[in-house]
């Protein structure tokens, strides 16, 4: 069951400055840019430091802010869903299989 209400948990900057930079950016099928973290995929909102994920027709309520910075700002709630399954082609891509 996709698990609602979930508040937004911000993410302490440790004291070196050590900006959360552990995601990539993908392209999508669709031509869009889509931001990989922690394998869940999650795809660019309205207002550009906002990404929701990219299940968010199936339910999902799961989200990502960017900072100015480009590190992560903050993400929040809880995917509905198993990650999705991506292979790195020997060029480089990622590419869905699942
Ligand atoms: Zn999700």
């Amino acid at each position: 069951m996709p698990t609602y209400g979930v508040k937004p948990t911000r993410i302490e900057k440790s004291k070196q400055n050590c900006y959360i930079s552990d995601y990539q950016f993908i392209p999508s099928q669709k031509g869009r840019q889509l931001v990989m973290w922690r394998q869940y995929t999650y795809a660019q909102d309205h207002n550009k430091r906002r990404y929701y994920c990219s299940k968010q027709k199936m339910g999902c309520k799961a989200r990502l802010k960017l900072g100015i910075d480009g590190s992560i700002e903050s993400v929040g709630g809880i995917h509905a869903h198993p990650p999705p399954v991506y292979v790195k082609t020997p060029s480089g891509n990622m590419v869905r299989v699942s």
